[in-house]
């Protein structure tokens, strides 16, 4: 179901208005420094011309009119004061809402740019039409009531919510459009309504609603050009470069964007307004029309200065009211101001400690744990319990407890502030921006109306509507991080969705998700993603082998690996390093197909066998990569079964996507010359891909690698505290008999899985494939003239894993593949840097092995790992006994 929602309300006629308000707001936006250079050309040009006017005497100037002349009456001085007093009052409100923005930002930039910039232009203009500035001390107050800093402060937020400068353009342009049409049509009926004032007779009066008129208009001219081109480039210039986030991007700030509908006038207000507007001009045109009769001679000074004109007779205005009003005026500010300082700052600290009490729960208090960096900055989503928010978002488990106080994550906390839409965050809740807050969702029909809609999309749904749309199946989980604007904030409401059926709600809390590059995981490395594993890496070596040095990066959580590792690195650099030989290259892929009957299938397998049929079949397969080639064919047969292993060079790649690929289309080649072939399934297990089996051990799978070195009695002696004599026994009996008793394949060693498993978590390899590509025997020999010395290979037939593709995409799996100078395609020739890679883990596991040997001969095994690698912590909240338990 597409429901546009906006375009279902929004007659044609007003969307071409805000459209060409959008087009002025990105023009102005996209060249501030032409607009702000032009409009104090503009100005300058004004104030010149009105010099050259005034030297003409064209224009009568404040001076001049007589009405300046006047004195004041009684009457004057008494809506003077009601002016100056609810001025006072007006401004004091809009500054006690801009506060509760909670922003200073959005303050300062509205208020002092409307408010001097308006001012500025108010004078200039009433400069231009003759006016010396004698009059606006009465007329300021007046000013004040006319600047309306929240139309300026909405224009701000639009512009501040952006993430980079196109967003600041696209954003003003956004604001423009929804704002400029309410203003343009608010200056019209400001002016109109205050032009009547003009009218009254009262002196005054009429010079104040004269200075209205033109405030009103020059602060409309700088709402839509001065303002935004300021704003546009004051964000440009204050950019930061570093993280590439700009240091004035206040992500809260966005909560405007999702205010649009508020944001959007009432048709209602509109439609009075402008009625009103029709009603208005007809009054101006009939009393000007009227007066300009007797006024025909007068004509050149304006329909204005001939109201001016028309005050009465002067009376000299008497001190002790003035002093009066005076008094009045400055008690009412004094008292606001009073007020304002002392008062409003502890009802606004009061209601916030009470707003969120999570603010003041020791989760806040640490620097870094994740519920500090949900803080509420601006009046905050109403109140909502953890039952409700289960309503919201489906049954929660009965076993939910409360949420505990997470560890310490370790994420920094983000420079910007963030909130949960939930009056009672969980520890583990993911901080969203406030935008994504909306007290009460909407229902499902509007919120699919807002996704759908190209304009608003899923930024204008708040989490809770998310999670609806998630339970209501609208959006489907799965596809949660490309359905919403960033992956991360999909990431995040899977967490939410997810902790809540969870047995601990905190259970989440620590494991972390944020700044990380899902556009690389998403379709190709994970799904479902709620976070990310963080694994230490350490490093072993230098390992020399083959005259070159390597640094291994190992990712585990195995106290003592590491170290037992670059033990045996530094035995192998002193022993003058290890050398290594690549014995094959070659990936496999065995699918299973059925034929009618086991003779029918004994044909095929004979067919597949002639030179022929392997030709027809490798023309297949290598047309679906640049990469693979077909080398071999081995065809097993069982019954009417039949298992065709097919093997192929892979370049850098580990190859089994690719293999797969190749296997289909070989599979199809093979179908259309046996029509009666079914095939079972791309794969039958005669790869043997992430299983132990004796085909891998025997014939081997990806790369075949062998490695030896030959350590002198001293090192053997002095580094790894052993003998050639014992090591080679303990070989004897462990590794080989030992595993023969077990019956292992291909497990004839220490543990070469543990450095294989490592440098694949590190290096970004399948960690599954650790089963097949540990298959290794590790052989000692005593060596050297007098035996002393110790003679040690590792073959590994198969070593599954490559440089490219996969994990090898992520940054920091590319990072360690860095280490080891292997990250990629290889330059020289394509598979040299997966071929690399494999000696490298055949030599450390070599120096593995050498390690772990010499510390069970010499019985250090125990001694070490209790001191290394058994847990404290466990240790220390394990219960000691049952009743310790059951105490
Ligand atoms: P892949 O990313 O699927 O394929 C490698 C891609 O890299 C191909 O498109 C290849 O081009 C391209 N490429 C560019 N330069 C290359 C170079 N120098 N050498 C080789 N290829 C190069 O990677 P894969 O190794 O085939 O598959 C690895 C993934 O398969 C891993 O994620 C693993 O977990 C997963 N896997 C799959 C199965 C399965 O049954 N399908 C089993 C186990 C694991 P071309 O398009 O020209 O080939």
């Amino acid at each position: 179901m597409k429901l546009n929602y906006g375009e279902a309300v929004t007659p044609p006629g007003v969307t071409m208005l805000a459209r060409l308000f959008r087009l002025h707001g990105l023009l102005v936006a996209s060249h501030p420094w032409e607009v702000i250079v032009g409009t104090v050309a503009l100005t300058v040009c004004l104030v010149s011309m009105n010099n050259n006017l005034a030297a003409s005497s064209q224009m009568c100037s404040w001076n001049e009119c007589p009405k300046v002349e006047e004195k004041i009456y009684s009457g004057d001085v008494i809506i003077l004061t009601i002016t100056r007093c609810t001025a006072i009052v007006y401004i004091y409100f809009q500054f006690k809402n801009l506060r509760q923005l909670g922003s200073k930002y959005i303050l300062g930039i509205a208020g002092l740019f409307t408010v001097f910039s308006s001012f500025v232009f108010s004078t200039v203009v009433i400069h231009f039409f003759g006016k010396e500035l004698t009059g606006l001390n009465e007329a300021l107050p007046f000013f004040l009531l006319l600047i309306d800093l929240s139309k300026a402060c909405a224009l701000a937020k639009f512009a501040l919510s952006s993430n980079s400068q196109e967003e600041v353009r696209e954003n003003i342009s956004q604001g423009m459009a929804i704002l400029g049409p309410t203003f343009t049509l608010d200056a019209l009926v400001e002016c109109l309504v205050i032009g009547t004032g003009t009218m009254s007779g009262l002196p005054q009066l009429e010079i104040m609603c004269c200075f209205g008129c033109m405030s009103v208009l020059a602060n409309y001219f700088v709402f839509m050009t001065f303002f935004p081109a300021c704003v546009s480039l004051v964000l440009e210039l204050s950019r930061e470069s570093r993280e590439g986030r700009p240091v004035w991007q206040l992500s809260h700030f966005a909560r405007v964007l999702a205010e649009e509908e508020d944001n959007k006038p009432n048709p209602v207000t509109q439609r009075v307004k402008i009625i009103m507007s029709l009603g208005l001009a007809l009054v101006h045109a009939h009393t000007r029309l009227a007066a300009e009769q007797p006024a025909q001679n007068r004509s050149a000074e304006g329909p204005l200065a001939m109201r001016l004109d028309s005050g009465g007779t002067m009376r000299p205005l008497r001190l002790t009211s003035m002093d009066l009003e005076q008094l009045i005026t400055l008690s009412l500010a004094l008292l606001l101001a009073v007020k304002y300082v002392f008062f409003e700052e502890t009802e606004a600290e009061s209601s916030l400690s009470l707003m969120s009490p999570i603010i003041s729960s020791p989760l806040t208090q640490k620097p870094g744990v994740v519920g500090d960096r949900c803080r509420r900055d601006s009046p905050g989503p109403k109140p909502q319990t953890i039952a409700s928010r289960a309503l919201a978002t489906g049954p929660a488990s009965p076993a939910v407890s409360r949420p505990k106080l997470p560890p310490e994550t370790g994420e920094k906390a983000p420079a910007e502030s963030c909130v949960s839409c939930f009056e009672e965050p969980l520890a583990q809740t993911p901080c969203v921006p406030q935008s994504s807050c909306k007290s009460e969702a909407r229902t499902l029909e509007e919120c699919m109306a807002v996704l759908s809609d190209p304009q608003r999309g899923p930024r204008f749904l708040s989490d809770k509507e998310v999670m609806n749309l998630v339970s209501s199946r609208n959006i489907l989980n799965y596809k949660l991080e490309s359905a919403l604007e960033t992956p991360e904030r999909g990431v995040a409401i899977r967490r939410e969705m997810l902790s809540l059926k969870l047995p601990v709600l905190s259970a989440l809390a620590a494991l972390p998700y944020k700044d990380y590059d899902y556009s690389k995981v998403m379709g190709t490395c994970c799904e479902n993603v709620v976070g990310y594993m963080p694994v230490p890496v350490g490093v072993a070596g230098p390992l020399l082998l083959d005259e070159k040095q390597f640094y291994v990066p190992m990712a585990t959580t195995e106290g003592c690996l590491v170290a037992s590792t670059n033990r045996g690195c530094r035995a192998l650099s002193l022993s003058g390093g290890c050398r290594s030989r690549i014995l094959a290259d070659s990936m496999t892929r065995g699918p299973v197909v059925r034929l009618p009957s086991a003779c029918r299938a004994a044909e095929v397998k004979v067919w597949l066998e002639t030179s022929d049929g392997f030709a027809t079949i490798r023309e297949a397969f290598d047309q679906t990569s640049r990469f693979a080639r077909l080398e071999k064919l081995l065809v097993g047969l069982a019954g009417r079964n039949l298992y065709i292993r097919l093997q192929s060079q892979t370049g850098d790649a580990m190859g089994m996507n690719m293999l797969s690929k190749g296997t289909e289309q070989a599979l199809r080649s093979l179908r259309q010359r046996y029509p009666d072939v079914e095939v079972l399934s791309v794969s039958g297990n005669y790869c043997t891909d992430k299983k132990s089996a004796a085909i891998n051990w025997i014939l081997g799978r990806g790369k075949s690698a062998v490695c030896e070195a030959t350590i002198p009695a001293n090192v053997v002696g002095e580094v790894l505290k052993s003998s050639s004599a014992s090591l080679v026994e303990l070989n004897i009996n462990k590794n080989l008999v030992g595993s023969a008793m077990a019956g292992s394949i291909g497990g004839f060693n220490a543990h070469a899985a543990n450095i294989v498993a490592a440098i694949y978590i590190a290096c970004g390899q399948d960690p599954a494939q650790t089963v097949g590509s540990s298959n290794c025997i590790t052989q000692m020999e005593a060596a050297g003239p007098e035996g002393q010395d110790l003679y040690i290979s590792c073959t590994m037939p198969s070593i599954e894993l490559g440089t490219v593709g996969g994990g090898t995409n992520l940054a920091p799996q590319q990072a360690c593949l860095q280490m080891l100078g292997v990250q990629g395609t290889s330059p020289s020739e394509p598979g040299e840097n997966a071929r690399q890679l494999a000696r490298v883990v055949c030599g450390t596991v070599l120096a593995g092995e050498l390690s772990l040997m010499a510390a069970l001969a010499a019985g250090h095994l125990v001694k070490s790992h209790m001191a290394h690698n058994r847990s404290k912590t466990n240790l220390r909240e394990a219960p000691s006994s049952k009743s310790e338990a059951a105490a």
